[in-house]
């Protein structure tokens, strides 16, 4: 039996993750939930799969998270704030920790299960793109077990041999392809991508996902963290990832052999698949997904990116070969430039003008350790805010 905590239970990732432990009660119990909005939700959640935890971000939550269980037979404890997030995910009773709070505010509690020696299912991609040598290095010393939950590096994780230890070269691997949907913008013209509205570019032609990943998706900056995200869990250098527009989101990513041999992972776009390899990796489980119809998918197409449509992507590449603090930085604009716009304060091509400012203000610096990754983060929002007052609209 596996005892699982779920840190962001109420969003896209959460709740997939829930409809396919629920499938399987001969598995998985759930110990821990966290929720920071949709309080409803969590309360709801917690009556059905009746955790020992529940976490909330505040106080007032905690105390109508506690009014919607009085009458639950649940016996569940309710914390509040980021300390309970960090204690949920390092609690004794807990074997597997699912990542999926958005952001960088997931990056303290999923570092408390990976220091903790859980099964660290990672969905917070921006955890690992902020934080990357600081994350491995405590995956390492904790002896936890990373298991990537983004569909593409899930993917690149079942077509890597069972035992790759970090080194590509070793085990033949010339290049990591990546595919990328090109998201709802891939074709718009380009004049009209300057009034484009937030509910056009949560608007995904191919998943349905948060808004913040949505708009990542939109920008392409999705996938310069998931290039990012890529280095840091395979080893791979920049050179070594290439992004293919596959506009079906079928293949979810493929690994190309010295031998010239491609292997690829394809199945229908349902974060479903790649929750349930890792929940029950190494073994497989149902997901409830769809089998895979080929003769309804019938073609598959291929493209190279579109940079001067898509400039985040460059600015991606660019940090992580600028190494240190710019990723961190890269990560923590785009964060407040992504929220600004979702907030009608900023244009959606000015956003990454405003991560490429951020990145030319912040003195460029190595990362040590934790607090240098959250000074880097709090330098880039900075920069990022003064950067946003010359946009804004
Ligand atoms: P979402 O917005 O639907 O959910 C986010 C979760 O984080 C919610 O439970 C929310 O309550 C919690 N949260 C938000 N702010 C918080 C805060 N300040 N403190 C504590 N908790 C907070 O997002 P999502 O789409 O589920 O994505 C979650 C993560 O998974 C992101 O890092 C995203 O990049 C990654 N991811 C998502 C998908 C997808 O299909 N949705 C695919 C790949 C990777
Ligand atoms: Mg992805």
């Amino acid at each position: 039996m596996i005892r699982l905590a779920i840190l962001g239970s109420t969003g896209s990732i959460g709740v997939s993750t829930l409809d396919v432990v629920a499938r399987h009660p001969d598995r998985f119990t759930v110990a821990a939930l966290s929720g920071h909005t949709r309080i409803d939700l969590l309360a709801a959640q917690c009556r059905r799969f009746r955790p020992a935890y529940a976490v909330v971000g505040n106080a007032d939550d905690a105390r109508r998270l506690a009014t919607l269980l009085a009458d639950s037979s649940a016996a569940t404890e309710i914390l509040h704030g980021p300390q309970a997030l960090e204690q949920m995910a390092a609690l004794p009773e807990v074997d597997a920790v699912m990542a999926a709070i958005v952001g960088a505010v997931g990056l303290e509690p999923t570092l408390a299960a990976a220091r903790a020696g859980k099964r660290v299912l990672l969905a917070n991609k921006e955890a690992l793109v902020m934080a990357g040598a600081v994350f491995m290095a405590e995956v390492q010393r904790g002896g936890a077990q990373l298991l990537p939950i983004d569909s593409e590096h899930n993917a690149i994780f079942q077509c890597l041999p069972p035992l790759h230890a970090g080194n590509l070269a070793q085990v033949g691997v010339r290049r990591i392809l990546l595919t990328a949907s090109g998201g709802p913008f891939r074709t718009t013209p380009l004049a009209e991508l300057c009034t484009v509205t937030p509910e056009q570019a949560v608007a995904h032609p191919k998943w349905s996902m948060g808004r913040k990943i949505s708009v990542d998706s939109a920008t392409l900056m999705n996938k310069g963290l998931e290039v990012i995200e890529a280095h840091w869990l395979f080893n791979a250098g920049a050179e070594q990832i290439e992004v293919v527009i596959h506009p079906q989101s079928v293949i979810h990513s493929l690994v190309d052999y010295v031998d010239g041999s491609v292997l690829a992972q394809l199945g229908n776009p349902d974060m479903r698949t790649p929750i349930a390899h890792a929940l029950a990796w190494p073994e497989r489980i149902a997901s409830a997904v769809a089998p895979l119809d080929l003769f309804a998918v019938a073609r598959l197409d291929f493209e190279r990116p579109d940079h001067a449509r898509f400039p985040c992507l460059d600015l991606a590449f660019q940090a992580l070969r600028a190494g240190g603090n710019a990723a961190a930085v890269l990560n923590a604009a785009n964060e407040v430039a992504v929220a600004a716009f979702l907030e009608r304060r900023l244009p959606f091509l000015n956003i990454a003008d405003v991560i490429a400012a951020a990145l030319a203000t912040v003195a460029q610096a190595g990362l040590p350790d934790l607090a240098a990754v959250l000074e880097a983060d709090r330098q880039g929002r900075i920069a990022a805010e003064t950067a946003l007052r010359r946009y804004a609209t």
